[in-house]
């Protein structure tokens, strides 16, 4: 004992550091919550290991936080009953960022800073997760202290800002198991010693945390009830002193465990009233002296268990706000429950942006960010390979199953078969989500207008459209699905407006008699393709063209080829037909035309020579130009080579 070790922070710990002082001053309240959010992953930890390992929870055993303002020392604690801490754990968590990718967002955040784009650094943070070390933007001293249930000894870690680290062996109150964060406040942060601001600020930012968070304040002394048998329990708190503080008091002495405890052998929930301060034997006459006890600030039942019909809006955007870590409401949510061969309840929200960059999603290594609970305890935040398609992985929510096995590790996870049940229906909810944006209007032909979508499905659109055609690219067991889905402009929506999209199943429905193709064409803007002279004809003989203008659009034409049954037709290729109809009238007149040009055909070819084209011929599909550039039926279209030269493929 006694034996003090001193270690040097990773230098992107201290990079870390520097940034978070200088760009999250305004914003010094997050420390707060990325303390509880530790406290609330120490406890969650600690309830997965117990699903395995009965012995690493005693049954009906207190799991909480504790949040403590102590004015003498200027210091507020954070104690948690979580999984704690060994002397390795702590060298290798709270000296280094074990994180992938955090080299990359460093240098991110830092020409971010140097450009002076001090809003986008704040989202950056937000990303990324502060962390612990956020803690330094109000302490100027932290010691963690803490107990690992499979270690015999509690260890005791401390710093100052940037000087490194000591650990050492901690003779200190035992704390049986868990973690105690004690900040020591820096003199220009003393409006953290409120332990009514922090009340407040743990209502705002943590209020969806399903262990219950206690504050240790004053409560109003209750009266000493003048019957001996006072019957209700609630009647007595009528002092007068507001709601908070009152309800405050009676929630901590009866915490709603029902239902976060019902399952065996991982009882946590607070039976005992946690009870500090015993009243102390005071005189007759005497002024009563302030009763400080520990009460309760969140409301512990999960969000997601209750019944939707009762709950508000205002809830279901702040448990958004909350899970998302995001300031930003969500565009739409979708809350169920899932009955049949596998049962879960799942509240799964689409951002109204990507809470993370959806581009670098790469089948193998994807997350995404739908958390899955097992009797609701946190099993992952993350399921590899994603419990939906790469193409939905903006969606933020919350799985919670009952008939996962509860001793499942992450490993056997992913080979349960009710997993695979729980992916297909959620895959289902999250299409209904989308498609109840999108069915705000029915099709009616008589005005050969396309169903419009409302307003809430063109910003979901605008946003996630590329993302869903890369979908239809890739995901090919998906892709009727999501062909029902993905918009386009064409020759008759620019007409109206030019950010007007239509769906291929609304093309079909106004197709023209006899025509056998969805004619497109691709380009680099709405304007070139609008003014091609390969469209032209089409669009004079009333035939409407999808329009490709999209950067994704080229990959989708490599890819996807026919809807329903009826193959996309590129009017820039020669192998190009028009409807039987029109065809028929057209190769006459063709016919005719050709014979009188045919000298000219073989002038041009020989001219430009076999280098610069194949051939030379003659074109139905020209009316008003004279001639146009045309790709071989097999080879790319025009756009395509562009776009592979200007990537060197
Ligand atoms: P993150 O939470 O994203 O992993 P943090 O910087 O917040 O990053 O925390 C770093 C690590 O320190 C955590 O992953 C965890 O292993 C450890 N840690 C922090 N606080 C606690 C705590 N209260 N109890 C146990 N471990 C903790
Ligand atoms: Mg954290």
């Amino acid at each position: 004992l006694g034996k003090v070790e001193t270690f040097q922070f990773q230098a992107e710990v201290t990079r870390l550091m520097d940034i978070l002082i200088h760009s999250l001053y305004s914003n010094r309240d997050v420390f707060l919550r990325e303390l509880i959010s530790n406290a609330n992953d120490a406890i969650d930890k600690i309830r997965f290991q117990a699903l395995t390992d009965s012995s690493a929870l005693v049954a009906g055993e207190d799991l909480h936080i504790k949040i403590k303002v102590d004015l003498s020392s200027r210091t507020i604690t954070v104690e948690d009953s979580g999984v704690g801490m060994t002397k390795q754990d702590m060298i290798n968590n709270l000296g280094t960022i074990a994180k992938s990718g955090t080299s990359a967002f460093l240098e991110q955040i830092s020409k971010d800073l140097e450009s002076g784009g001090g809003a986008d650094t704040a989202n950056l943070i937000g990303q990324f997760g502060v962390g612990f070390y956020s803690a330094f933007l109000v302490a100027d001293k932290i010691t963690v202290v803490s107990k690992n249930n499979n270690d015999p000894k509690q260890w005791r870690w401390s710093s100052k800002t940037n000087s490194g680290f000591t650990i050492k062996e901690d003779d200190s109150e035992p704390l049986g198991r868990g973690t105690k964060v004690i900040l020591e406040v820096k003199e220009d942060a003393a409006e953290y010693l409120d332990i009514g601001l922090l009340e407040e600020l743990i209502k705002r930012y943590s209020e969806f945390i399903v262990f219950p968070i206690y504050v240790y304040k004053e409560v109003p002394e209750v009266p000493e009830p003048e019957e001996p048998e006072e019957e209700e329990e609630g009647a007595v708190i009528d002092t007068g002193t507001g709601d908070e503080s009152t309800n405050g008091e009676v929630d901590a002495e009866t915490p709603e465990d029902e239902d976060v405890t019902d399952e065996e052998g991982a009882e946590q929930d607070d039976e005992e009233i946690i009870s500090e301060e015993e009243d102390p034997t005071r005189k007759e006459g005497e002024e009563a002296p302030p009763k400080y006890d520990w009460s309760l600030v969140n409301d512990v039942k999960p969000l997601w268990t209750r019944d939707p019909s009762e709950i508000s809006e205002e809830e279901y955007t702040s448990f958004f706000k909350s899970i998302a870590k995001t300031d930003e409401e969500p565009l739409t949510y979708i809350h169920f429950k899932a009955e049949g061969d596998v049962e879960f309840r799942g509240l799964l929200y689409i951002p109204k942006k990507p809470i993370r960059s959806l581009t670098h999603v790469e089948e193998k290594t994807r997350k995404d960010l739908v958390r899955l609970y097992v009797r609701r305890v946190l099993v992952t935040d993350t399921v590899e390979d994603g419990l939906l398609p790469a193409w939905l992985s903006m969606i933020v929510g919350i799985v919670d199953s009952d008939d996962l096995p509860i001793n499942v590790s992450r490993e056997t996870l992913q080979q349960s078969k009710s997993l695979t049940a729980i992916k297909k229906k959620l895959l289902r909810k999250a299409l209904e989500a989308i498609k109840i944006m999108m069915d705000k209007e029915p099709y009616e032909p008589e005005k050969d207008d396309p169903r419009k979508p409302g307003s809430q499905f063109l910003d979901f659109w605008k946003v996630y459209g590329a993302t869903l055609k890369m979908g239809l690219v890739q995901d090919v067991a998906n892709r009727d699905r999501l062909a029902k889905i993905v918009r386009f402009k064409s020759s008759k929506t620019a007409l109206r407006d030019p950010n007007d999209v239509i769906t291929l199943e609304d093309y079909m429905l106004r197709a023209k008699e006899g025509q056998d193709y969805i004619y497109v064409h691709s380009g680099e803007s709405l304007d070139a393709v609008k003014n091609s002279p390969f469209t032209e004809q089409l669009v004079d003989l009333g035939y409407e063209v999808i329009y490709l203008v999209d950067p994704v659009d080229e990959f989708l034409l490599q890819y996807y080829q026919e809807f329903q049954g009826t193959k996309l037709m590129a009017v820039a290729k020669d192998n190009f037909r028009l409807g039987s109809e029109d065809d028929e009238v057209i190769r006459t007149k063709a016919k005719r035309g050709r014979q009188s040009i045919k000298s000219l055909l073989t002038f041009m070819k020989e001219t430009l020579g076999s280098d610069k084209v194949s051939s030379v011929r003659a074109s139905m599909k020209l009316t008003r130009s004279a001639c146009a550039l045309s790709s071989e039926q097999f080879g790319y279209t025009a756009r395509m080579e562009t776009v592979m030269r200007a990537q060197a493929l």
